[in-house]
Parts: C-alpha cells; sequence; structure tokens
C-alpha cells in the first residue's frame, strides 16, 4: 500500500530502499539477497468481535515472518487504526535487521491489529487480544520455538499477559509456554527492566554516538550528553523513558510533543512533571511555565541538538526536513524518517543513529526475559549471596592486610551481588555499546559507507546473509 503521497514509497519500500543501499556494499549473489529481503510467510486474519452494546464487529490482523534464518522470529504487536499489511512488513523487516545488529539470535517478525484503543472498554481489548492470539496458535504463529511476540505501539504489558494466559490455557502442562511472548507483567514471567529498555538502549546508544569526539567535532558539538537541547517526539513506553534518562544524564529536554501538540521551555522541561500532567489531563498542553505549539509538528523544527521522534513512522518527510536543525536525530521510532527526508539530512550532515539499531534495547532484553522464561529461574538468583560472600571475604582481607576498617557505606557499595535488574541493565549496555561500535567501525573503515544506517544494514545483511550460507538452502 503507498503512503499519503501516491509517488512516495512505502514504508516497506522506503526500508528495502536502505536495503540495497547497504547491498550495493556486499558482494552476494542477487537472488541471496531477494531471499533476505523477502518476507518469508504474511498471515492476514480477519474475526469477529461482539461489542458490549451487542454488535459484531469484524476486526483486521497480521502476523509478518520476515525471516526464519534463525528461529524463534520475534517482534511485536501494534494495535493502531491504521496499521497495514505493508507496515506489518516493513516492521517484521526492520526486527530481521535489528536483531541481527545487536546479536540477538532471533529472525524478525510483526503483528498488528486494526484497531482504535481508545474505542474500545478494556474487556473489549482483551476479547480482541485474546482472539487475536488464538488465530496465531491456529496457523503456528506463536510458540516457544516459533514466534515471540511484544509488546510495540499501542499495547504493553496487559496484553502479554492475557497473550501468555491464552497460549497457556490452548497448551496445558507445555513447561515452556510462558516462554511464548515477551514484555510480560514481571509478577506474569516477565522480566525486571523490560518496560523501560527500549528507553534505556536509546540513552546508552546516543550516550555512546556523544562520547565520539571526533564525531562530535564534526557536528561542532561538545563531547558527552551533558548540557545538550534534546526535543522529543511521543511520550509514551519509549519516548518517556528515552527522554528520562536523557534529562537525568544531563540534557536539558526543552520540548516534549504529544499527539495533540507540543510543550515548550527553553531552560528545560522536567519529564516526570510533564508525564504526570499528561496523565491527569489528558493532554500535555498547558503545562504550568511552559509555552504551547500547535501544530504538534513544530516541535520537530525547534533549534535543538538532539532530536528524538519516539512516536510514529513518517514523520520526517522531505516536506520538513529542511527545516530541521537538529544536529543529531535519535531514531526512537521505527521508520521515522523517510528516505527523501534522509538525503535532505545527510546533505546537511545531520547524524542520523538509526532506529535499526537505537531502539534494539526492547528487543534485546526481551530476549532476556525469553532465556528466563526457558530456564525458569530468576537472573541474580543462584549466584548473587555467593557473589556477596566473595567480596566480602575480599574487602575483610584488604582490611587485615591494610588495618584500615572502610565505612559502611563504602562497604555496601562493594559487597553487592548483582540481582536481576543489574544484569538486565549490564547486558543491556554492553549490546548497545557493541553494536555502535560494530556499526561505526563499517562507517569508518570503509571510506564509502555514507551514514550509519547503511552501515547497520550492512553489519545486518553480512550476519544474516552468513547464515544463510552456512545452511544452505533447504531441500
Ligand atoms: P506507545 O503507544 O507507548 O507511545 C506512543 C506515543 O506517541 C503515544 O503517547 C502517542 O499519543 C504518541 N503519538 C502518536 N502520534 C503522535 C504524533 N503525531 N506526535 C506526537 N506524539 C504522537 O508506543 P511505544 O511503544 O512508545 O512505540 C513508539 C515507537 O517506538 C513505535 O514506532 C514503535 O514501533 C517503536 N518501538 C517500540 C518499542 C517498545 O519496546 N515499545 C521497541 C522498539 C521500537
Amino acid at each position: 500500500m503507498a503512503s499519503a503521497h501516491a509517488s512516495a514509497p512505502s514504508f516497506f519500500e522506503t526500508v528495502n530502499i536502505y536495503f540495497e543501499k547497504a547491498a550495493a556494499f556486499c558482494d552476494y549473489p542477487r537472488g541471496l539477497l531477494d531471499q533476505i529481503k523477502a518476507p518469508n510467510s504474511v498471515y492476514a486474519v480477519q474475526f469477529p468481535v461482539r461489542r458490549e452494546t451487542g454488535d459484531y464487529e469484524v476486526i483486521s490482523g497480521w502476523r509478518v515472518h520476515h525471516s526464519h534464518h534463525r528461529t524463534p522470529v520475534k517482534g511485536g504487536i501494534r494495535y493502531a487504526p491504521e496499521v497495514n499489511e505493508d507496515e506489518v512488513k516493513a516492521l517484521a523487516a526492520l526486527m530481521t535487521y535489528k536483531c541481527a545488529i545487536v546479536d540477538v539470535p532471533f529472525g524478525g517478525a510483526k503483528g498488528g491489529v486494526r484497531i482504535d484503543t481508545k474505542k474500545y472498554s478494556v474487556e473489549e481489548i482483551q476479547h480482541i487480544t485474546r482472539r487475536y492470539t488464538a488465530e496465531l496458535i491456529k496457523k503456528n504463529f506463536i510458540g516457544p520455538g516459533v514466534d515471540v511476540p511484544a509488546p510495540d505501539y499501542g499495547t504493553g504489558p496487559r496484553e502479554m499477559a492475557w497473550i501468555a494466559d491464552t497460549y497457556a490455557a490452548f497448551h496445558p502442562g507445555q513447561i515452556d509456554a510462558l516462554a511464548c511472548v515477551t514484555g510480560k507483567p514481571v509478577t506474569q514471567g516477565g522480566i525486571r527492566g523490560r518496560v523501560e529498555a527500549t528507553g534505556r538502549g536509546i540513552y546508552f546508544g546516543l550516550r555512546e554516538a556523544c562520547m565520539q569526539s571526533d564525531d562530535m567535532k564534526a557536528l561542532g558539538l561538545t563531547t558527552g550528553l551533558a548540557g545538550k537541547r534534546v526535543v522529543v517526539q511521543g511520550l509514551g513506553n519509549v519516548g518517556y523513558h528515552a527522554a528520562k534518562f536523557c534529562q537525568e544524564a544531563g540534557c536539558v529536554i526543552i520540548a516534549l510533543a504529544e499527539r495533540n501538540g507540543a510543550v515548550y521551555r527553553a531552560q528545560g522541561l522536567d519529564v516526570d512533571a510533564v508525564a504526570k500532567h499528561l496523565h491527569e489531563t489528558g493532554s500535555i498542553l498547558n503545562f504550568p511555565g511552559a509555552e504551547n505549539l500547535v501544530p504538534t509538528q513544530a516541535a520537530l523544527e525547534l533549534e535543538c541538538d538532539i532530536l528524538i521522534p519516539a512516536a510514529l513512522e513518517n514523520q520526517i518527510t522531505a516536506e520538513n526536513a529542511p527545516r530541521i536543525t537538529a544536529k543529531i536525530i535519535a531514531e526512537g521510532a521505527n521508520g521515522p524518517t523517510t528516505a527523501e527526508a534522509e538525503k535532505i539530512l545527510l546533505a546537511k550532515r545531520v547524524l542520523i543513529i538509526p532506529d535499526v539499531y537505537l531502539n534494539a534495547g526492547g528487543v534485546t532484553v526481551s530476549y532476556f526475559e525469553w532465556v528466563k522464561n526457558l530456564s525458569h529461574v530468576r537472573f541474580g538468583r543462584v549466584g548473587k549471596r555467593f557473589e556477596e560472600g566473595s567480596f566480602e571475604r575480599i574487602v575483610s582481607a584488604m582490611e587485615r592486610a591494610t588495618g584500615h576498617r572502610i565505612s559502611d557505606e563504602e562497604r555496601r557499595t562493594i559487597v553487592h551481588g548483582a540481582d536481576e535488574i543489574d544484569l538486565v541493565n549490564s547486558g543491556l549496555e554492553e549490546t548497545m555499546i557493541g553494536a555502535y561500535h560494530q556499526i561505526r567501525e563499517i562507517r569508518k573503515a570503509e571510506a564509502r559507507v555514507p551514514d550509519l544506517r547503511t552501515a547497520a544494514f550492512i553489519s545486518a545483511v553480512r550476519k544474516v546473509a552468513a547464515s544463510y550460507l552456512e545452511l544452505g538452502v533447504f531441500p
């Protein structure tokens, strides 16, 4: 399906434009590249839901497996009024490349249900979620070793709990049933740190990018995050957490944009206070001490150092790109920048940290959750006390050797065994930093690679191609 402008490429076509740009740097047979690009299975479903009014309604849903080169496949489920097959294919393809970039051992998938969640009661959303899950079960499009969904736009831990429960009801006694979906509440087999993982990952990636003094110098910026002026679009899961971690790191959040408008304050906004205001009043507008910006798109054009689009795709287009002054665009959302807009921004030497890398924190921690569900033990539970005992013995030996007793506070900091949240955040930080340098090195080592997105796609294409070449083609 084409996007708003008839001539503009669709979202899936845009992802493929990025793929081809990277493929030009790789020496693989055309057929192999075509196989990597092609969605392997596309499932479209229509099912009824009974409204509280007594009426029936037909709901459209999709699940796309983009690549079976590794299984299970993985990717979120989106609830949105405009979601369509092209969009789900694009998002599934991004998942394949994303997992490869951060070395998460899954193929890519995505799901979509075309509903405006605001128009349904919680009970109705539960019926839709359970019925959609049942449809996935019928066609073997969900399961711990087959396809493991997660939250995306319009869904969260609540929906994931319903999915897990529905799957378990259809598979009584299946010991690994909980691993059929990630992003569950911690009390339902979820993992600590998953809710904030995508935003925290964005922060780690952005921090790493801003630590590279030569890259910052080229942009006319100082090294480090502190003091950088940031605009965030979308104050949902991804945007809220990205904004919050950036604020904690010393960034000045000058504007936050939501659906119906944005708020701006040159001296900086307190992210939690704005989120509370949004929650309480139902609108981001009229936040005390801040200026309203309507239409909301105006926020994207504010003078700032870092722009974090964290709402939806196609937000930065050929139309507004010439007026965007941010030096860094940190893509929190999937597909926020169109291919035409990217050309304009790259010509202005903007550093675009691409979605396919930057928002991979969610799937990374989802991977940890899946591993936790399969191992049936919380990370840290087995080793924490043992580690603390070892640290205590080292501290005591040092005290005896030096005759100096450390303070209780110092002792508490040193004698600290890793708990689940420590290990999750550590694994996430390691993943985001490691992947950033892999991409940056491709860009630096190969002089013709023009930008980080192309470098990220090259990294992905190479890894997926290696997997196909090692396995051969069945039969
Ligand atoms: P969400 O539903 O929690 O939040 C999205 C927010 O964007 C909402 O508050 C919504 O009101 C706002 N919004 C919608 N249209 C807007 C507009 N035009 N201008 C400003 N704000 C607008 O969704 P999310 O999970 O935060 O996902 C956001 C994006 O991040 C999506 O592109 C999604 O695919 C991507 N993503 C999410 C995750 C995850 O773990 N949730 C992981 C990777 C990528």
